[in-house]
């Protein structure tokens, strides 16, 4: 098989060993003679896979127990709506802080169910992007909760500070940073992401939820999004993502052996630091974001010259460095490095663009 390193920002790539071990269950899991795929979610062993799956995401991330886990479908744009619609009415206001595209869009879906207000913005100062607090006077306290993306995917912009937001509840989008490091849940109302880039495969989506905030849906909340519907019905309401929840448990089971989120953030950093000083030592390269919100997981950077951005993905292909090309939004690169990619992959990238800067700079 051709050696590569996948920095694709989602679907993206999962740990090497649980696609290994996935693949030989895949046909006959624990010698049943059958997929997991294959078998009932109503079965006794599949409802063993859920339930440890979500064992291992508590412990993992230390859920206190006054918060429900919850396996949904939807993705991160289902929870755009699903949010809205259980912890707020029509005439609530929700306050958004807006890093980037993903935030920004998540205003766009909340303001179709209640008063969504923006109450901060990505500023652009010297050239260098960054996330401003917001007064404590912009906070208000009426309203249902206060939502922002601590990492944001596409811009590579993350919060290294937690809103202070009173008693109004903070929802975080967390798609592409969850299990990269340690959260204090206790700080949240909800905590949301799409599977598929720290987790497992697309399909599934988690929201942890603070148990004061379930039971408070709209009546005209879809039944799949009703968080206390979906409590109530261990996420089995509606036949579940099963072979998405599975790969997740597997996915948790290798993050424990791994040392847990503690031991990932290390990891992490270290990954960002040695891309991101790639990055600031070449005038060849250039990152658009301030330092202090840099993140970790999503390392965006622009060629000096877009001229050569054609080549380089060329050549970054055929070096088995694949999917490094940024939205199409803000165009450039974007080498998405979650959990799964290891130090290596970090290592031949910074090769090739030392490389590919030799002979084109
Ligand atoms: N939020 C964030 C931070 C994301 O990165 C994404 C997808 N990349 C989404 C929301 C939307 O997720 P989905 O495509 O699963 O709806």
């Amino acid at each position: 098989m051709k050696n590569v390193f996948n920095f694709s920002a989602g679907p993206a790539m999962l740990p090497p060993a649980v696609m290994a071990q996935a693949q030989q269950e895949f046909v006959n899991w624990g010698d049943s003679g059958c997929s997991i795929m294959e078998v009932s979610h109503r079965g006794a062993d599949f409802i063993e896979i859920a339930a440890q799956a979500e064992q291992d995401l508590r412990d993992l991330m230390q859920v206190p127990d006054n918060y429900k886990v919850l396996f949904l479908q939807g993705g991160g744009r289902g929870q755009f709506a699903a949010v809205p619609l259980n912890i707020s009415t029509e005439t609530d206001t929700s306050l958004h802080l807006v890093s980037g595209s993903w935030s920004r869009g998540a205003v766009a879906e909340a303001a179709k169910y209640n008063n969504a207000k923006v109450i901060g913005d990505v500023v652009e100062h010297n050239g260098l992007q960054y996330v401003p607090q917001p007064a404590a006077a912009d906070i208000d306290q009426r309203a249902a909760y206060l939502h922002f993306c601590p990492n944001e995917t596409v811009d590579g912009i993350a919060f290294n500070w937690l809103p202070d937001a009173g008693d109004v509840p903070l929802v975080a989008d967390m798609s592409s940073t969850i299990m990269s490091g340690p959260v204090d849940v206790s700080k949240y109302g909800i905590i949301y992401a799409g599977a598929q880039k720290n987790i497992g495969p697309s399909g599934l989506s988690v929201v942890i939820v603070r148990e004061d905030l379930v039971g408070k849906a709209r009546q005209s909340t879809p039944s799949i999004f009703d968080y206390e519907l979906m409590a109530n019905n261990d996420s089995m309401y509606n036949t579940p993502p099963t072979f998405s929840w599975y790969l997740a448990g597997l996915v948790f089971k290798w993050l424990k052996a791994q040392g847990g989120v503690a031991a990932m953030a290390s990891r992490n950093q270290h990954k960002a630091d040695t891309l991101y000083a790639a990055i600031d030592s070449s005038s060849f390269y250039r990152n658009n974001v301030h330092p202090d919100n840099r993140s970790i997981m999503n390392v965006p950077f622009h060629l000096a010259d877009p001229a050569l951005d054609k080549l380089f993905l060329e050549k970054s292909q055929a070096a088995g460095l694949l999917a490094l090309k940024g939205h199409r939004s803000v165009g450039g690169m974007r080498a998405s490095i979650y959990n799964a990619m290891p130090i290596e992959g970090i290592e031949a990238l910074v090769s090739f663009m030392r490389e590919f800067e030799e002979h084109h700079g």
